[in-house]
């Protein structure tokens, strides 16, 4: 079991559910956007949010935006070890710091000594371009390299009396990042951040998330995750919530299934399922919906969906767990898929 540490309001590691990190993109100066982003975050499930804090400015906007958010607050710091003690002097709940870029002991210290005093929590992040430059002399720029690094820091910051640690080695090679997390995840007790950097946009990052991230979390590690997109943030959260639901960590809202069409297909599927995959945005239950393009074949291929429609001659049919429910007009059975899963979500709330 990890070492449980807080941040803010909520505890990662110790058995404590998974929990969703994302960063923010707009200028951390420009603080009414980087709020309204914060706020859509939150609103799509966020639970841990960080910021960039590069400049001065940027770190006195935090003590506004950390008054004004309820998600806890990270400042992400690289090279200025002062604009972590600002940072910390302004009230966030966390601070993640590359000591590999830091470098020198003391100041490294001096932020241990103020996030002890505020009693707040500190990552150590490393990753392929901040290795310690003894490992990276040694190993070259892979997984030992990384994993030795990140060992040494945690040892450096434990021997200063620290232990409010989360620690994350990454790569933006999903196959390395595995490797290494499995490897650092024997040697620490300390929860794990985990996530694939500079994953790419969502065509690859959605991949190389889901390896990358995805076969950690089936082994168990990881407390929390980051899916790194050049996307907007929000995407990074939704990416997050469906890679949590389909491997069955978490509940986080619907699962959308579809046939992939074959010369059986009797309704314009691609567009069905563009529809339904966006009304599906507003539905917060955990519930498998199947979208199928025959009803001949549908409903028995979907049998494991909670619920579904299959297309067909003009009608279409509307399922649960494979039973027909009804058979409605082809213009229609999107607005009836919905509405059945409407009456699901009475159900739910009601516990049955
Ligand atoms: S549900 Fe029908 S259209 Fe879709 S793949 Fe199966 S047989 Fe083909």
């Amino acid at each position: 079991m990890r070492k449980k540490v807080r941040i803010g309001k909520i505890w990662i590691g110790g058995g404590e559910p998974v929990a969703i990190q994302s960063m923010t993109k707009c200028r951390t100066e420009d603080t009414d956007r980087l709020l309204e982003e914060i706020r859509k975050l939150e609103r799509e499930g966020c639970e841990i949010v960080r910021v960039a804090v590069p400049t001065d400015e940027a770190a006195q906007s935090l003590r506004k935006i950390r008054n004004k958010i309820k998600l806890p607050l990270v400042a992400d710091i690289h090279y200025d070890w002062r604009l972590a003690l600002r940072a910390v002097e302004a009230g966030v709940d966390k601070i993640r710091i590359n000591p590999g870029n830091i470098k020198e002991r003391g100041k490294i210290k001096e932020i241990v000594k103020v996030c002890m005093e505020r009693e707040i929590a500190m990552r150590i992040g490393v990753n392929t371009g901040s290795l310690h430059p003894e490992f990276e002399k040694k190993y070259g720029r892979g997984v030992e390299a990384l994993v030795e690094s990140a060992v040494y820091y945690v040892k450096l910051v434990e021997d200063m009396g620290f232990t409010s640690m989360v620690v994350s080695v990454k790569s933006s090679d999903p196959v390395e990042n595995v490797i290494a997390n499995r490897l650092l995840h024997q040697r620490i007790p300390y929860p794990l951040h985990i996530g694939v950097t500079e994953a790419g946009p969502p065509s690859w990052g959605v991949l190389a998330s889901g390896a990358g991230v995805g076969c950690l979390l089936m082994d168990g590690i990881g407390d929390t995750i980051r899916i790194s997109l050049t996307a907007p943030s929000v995407e990074e959260v939704r990416v997050a919530k469906r890679l949590l639901t389909l491997l069955g960590i978490r509940k986080l809202g619907p699962v959308l299934v579809s046939c992939p069409t074959c010369g059986r297909l009797e309704i314009d599927l691609f567009r069905v399922v563009r529809e339904v995959e966006k009304k599906l945005e507003r539905i917060k239950i955990p519930v498998k919906v199947a979208v199928m393009g025959c009803s001949v074949n549908g409903p028995g291929e979907a049998k494991d969906a909670d619920v579904g429609l299959a297309g067909g001659k003009k009608r279409a049919v509307i399922f649960r767990k494979g039973e027909i429910v009804r058979i409605v007009d082809e213009d229609k059975m999107v607005d009836e898929l919905m509405k059945e899963i409407k009456r699901m979500e009475v159900e739910y709330d009601e516990g049955g």
